[in-house]
């Protein structure tokens, strides 16, 4: 087993009725003045907002709302929330809200504390992080796991590149999980977080040193096997409590610190850079990308990487309860099994259906691989890519 450090700081309170603790621990950590950081309004019309309101105004703490935050955040969106806070002298930022204002809320953090542009702040740019503001979070939909991890990734200007900001001084320092603030969140919203989780597990399980992280793979089928029993629940009834609470414990452990491919050999998450160029380049919902990616890009692996055929075949087994005794039979029943477990969450079904031009691909390929080859359990270079983008087509 590979060295790895573990270090999750963030305090979570979690289940309904847990917004109780806003005020005093946004206190706790000396917040006094509060930028309030969100999306589209969803939030007003679901109650969410004025809980949160109230929390605040009874304890006397000031806010400054920083609303309209969209999904794949541009960055004009940090910028505007830096300025808000600079302007009304903040000293804490609270985000409400899934993935996108999470990780717009982490890059205004150490924006705040930076004099230059905070596009210098991303990863590979020139500045960096030496102080952020404190931040937590209300988490309001579930999926990205980014209410309980270190990193954000942020959309800039030139061609809608995303790009990653990451910091251990960017965890929350708490986040508020209450599963009924995810009852209203639209159906195909709701199932591209389960798919983004599960692809999170994914890109940790099937990584080059597993043969010998035991505990991680473990813990990671097990992650894996509760959304797959609980994604269709939420979808047969949105209310259902337990489903909504199981998805939602589910996504945040998926990216916790312990499964962050701890021991393994590290991957720099080949199905993500593939499905971001998707979300850079149409504005899809990224659960829905990584779905159109996950089945092709396992496949294409499964060829490349034989002498993983084990790993398949345990994911196989021990996620979607296949009893085939033959390696190679199961591995390549992995991967139907994670197709059909896209499609009867209603993720759609291939790229041309999704809208992508077929004469896109090796674009897409060139943009996922600009920085080098990307891979897990092998080197995936531009072809590869290529290759995996046009299985993946229809
Ligand atoms: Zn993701």
């Amino acid at each position: 087993m590979e060295n790895f450090n573990f270090y999750i700081p963030t305090t979570v309170y979690f289940g309904k009725g847990e917004i109780k603790n806003l005020a005093s621990s946004i206190k706790q950590f000396g917040g006094s003045k509060v930028l309030l950081a969100y999306g589209g309004g969803s939030i007003k019309k679901n109650g969410v907002y004025d809980a949160i309101a109230t929390e605040l105004k009874n304890a006397g703490i000031p806010y400054f709302d920083c609303d309209g935050i969209r999904p794949n955040p541009p960055v004009a969106d940090v910028r505007k929330g830096i300025k808000i806070y600079r302007e009304h002298n903040c000293d804490f930022i609270l985000a409400v809200g899934g993935g996108s204002t999470i990780d717009a809320a982490k890059a205004m953090a150490a924006g705040v504390c930076y004099e230059g542009d905070v596009m210098d702040l991303m990863a590979g740019g020139k500045g960096e992080i030496k102080a952020a503001a404190p931040l937590a979070s209300v988490l309001t939909m579930a999926g990205t796991g980014s209410e309980l991890d270190m990193g954000g990734v942020i959309t800039g200007e030139v061609n809608h590149k995303k790009h990653t900001i990451m910091h251990p001084l960017l965890y929350p320092k708490f986040s508020i999980l209450d599963p009924t603030y995810t009852f209203s969140v639209p159906e195909k919203h709701s199932m591209a977080g389960c798919f983004d989780a599960f692809d999170h597990l994914l890109e940790c399980y099937f990584v080059a040193g597993s043969e010998s992280t035991d505990v991680q793979n473990m813990m990671n089928e097990g992650l894996m096997r509760s959304i797959v029993k609980n994604a269709p629940k939420v979808l047969a009834n949105p209310e259902d409590y337990d489903a909504r609470a199981n998805i939602m414990w589910a996504s945040s452990m998926a990216l916790a610190g312990f499964q962050f491919v701890a021991g393994k050999k590290g991957s720099n998450w080949p199905m993500h850079g593939m499905g971001h160029e998707l979300s850079s380049l149409y504005g899809m919902t990224h659960g829905e990308t990584l779905a159109l990616v996950a089945p092709s890009y396992l496949a294409y692996t499964l060829e490349k990487a034989p002498q993983y055929t084990w790993l398949f075949a345990n994911f196989a087994r021990n996620v979607f309860g296949v009893t085939e005794a033959d390696d190679n039979v199961a591995a390549k029943l992995a991967i139907s099994k994670v197709k059909e477990f896209a499609d009867s969450i209603n993720m759609p079904k291939n790229l041309k259906e999704a809208g992508v031009e077929e004469n896109k691909l090796a674009y897409l390929a060139e943009k996922a691989t600009e920085w080098g080859s990307i891979g897990a359990l092998c080197d995936i270079n531009k072809e590869d890519a290529l290759d995996i983008f046009k299985r993946a087509f229809n």
